[in-house]
């Protein structure tokens, strides 16, 4: 099988290398040199465009920062669209708005292509380690078809529903994610600041009710978790502007729908303001800096 993989950043990168050790031929393409290099090291084969990587393929997967990279790949003036055969299948697992890969799919299946998305939970540790979560919208037969593809780059992969049903999982997902990873901040500064010992205090949340995954395994205070961003400065994690990117999603779907996202709409000031301060990089549980005091 032929795969064509578009977008080889922090995770397509990882995601593409996990297809290679699988024994497929991964036709890859990205606008940074950088990323394909990478790519080609681990045994990638470089097209010096999305048109030139979808050819010869039975697959395409995007893996992209946004909703307009994501259109532009299929639709746009190199787009796959127009050089896929019929009966190709293509995979998004970007993070985007429902209604735009409904709408690619909709373009897709009038030239006889199958367009899913399948955004995946996880990571870059579980993009490298070929365990992520994907969640998948599609059809139940293209289901069957896709957890085969997906299969050397996760563990677990969940039908949504119908295209467009991944995405509106993974939103909800993060914005619970955003908000939590919030409250364990509030919580774990205010306590600390009364004069408890933080890891006497994560102790007792971690066997009481505030136990979440912030709690928990991404604690936001430093040397809580050993291996958690906060422990080593913050780097290596899921980016603020990425959160701040899904949160974003999350309240324009919401107000689509005339849906109150209350917390969502204040955590996504509190994200906001770290970018706004040269945090966009960081991790999210950097977040606790909102409640800390500035060092001199
Ligand atoms: P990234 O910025 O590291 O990678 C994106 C890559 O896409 C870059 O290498 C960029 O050069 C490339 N690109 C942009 N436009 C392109 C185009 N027109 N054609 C070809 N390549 C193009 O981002 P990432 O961290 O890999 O995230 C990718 C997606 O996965 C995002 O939608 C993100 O929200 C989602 N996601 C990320 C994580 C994470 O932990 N990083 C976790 C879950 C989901």
């Amino acid at each position: 099988m032929n795969i064509a993989f578009i977008g080889l950043g922090n995770m397509g990168g990882k995601m593409a290398q996990n297809l290679l050790k699988a024994g497929l031929n991964v036709y890859g393409f990205d606008l940074s040199e950088t990323a394909v290099t990478y790519f080609t090291e681990a045994g990638g084969i470089a097209c010096d465009s999305p048109q030139a990587a979808a050819r010869t393929a039975d697959v395409v997967i995007t893996m992209l920062p946004a909703a307009k990279h994501v259109k532009d790949v299929y639709l746009g003036e190199n787009g796959v669209l127009a050089v896929l055969k019929a009966g190709s299948l293509c995979i998004d697992s970007s993070t985007i708005d429902p209604q735009t890969i409904k709408d690619i799919a909709a373009s897709a299946a009038e030239r006889e292509i199958t367009i899913c998305d399948a955004p995946v939970s996880g990571g870059t540790i579980g993009a490298q380690a070929g365990t992520l979560t994907f969640m998948v919208g599609t059809d139940e037969a293209t289901f069957i078809r896709v957890k085969t593809v997906l299969s050397p780059m996760g563990k677990n992969m969940v039908h949504c529903g119908d295209v467009g049903a991944g995405q509106i999982a993974k939103i909800c997902n993060n914005l619970i994610l955003g908000i939590s990873m919030a409250a364990v901040a509030e919580g774990m500064a205010l306590g600390v600041k009364l004069g408890i010992d933080p890891q006497a205090l994560a102790g007792v949340i971690n066997s009481s009710s505030g136990r979440c995954w912030s709690s928990e395994v991404c604690n936001p205070w430093p040397d809580i978790c050993e291996n958690a961003p906060a422990s080593k400065g913050y780097k290596d994690g899921f980016a603020t502007q990425l959160m701040l990117k899904d949160l974003g999603l999350a309240v324009e779907a919401a107000g689509q729908v005339k849906q109150p996202v209350v917390l969502g709409g204040l955590v996504q000031q509190l994200y906001q303001q770290l970018c706004m301060q040269g945090n966009a990089n960081l991790d999210f549980s950097s977040v606790i800096q909102q409640y800390l005091p500035k060092q001199a």
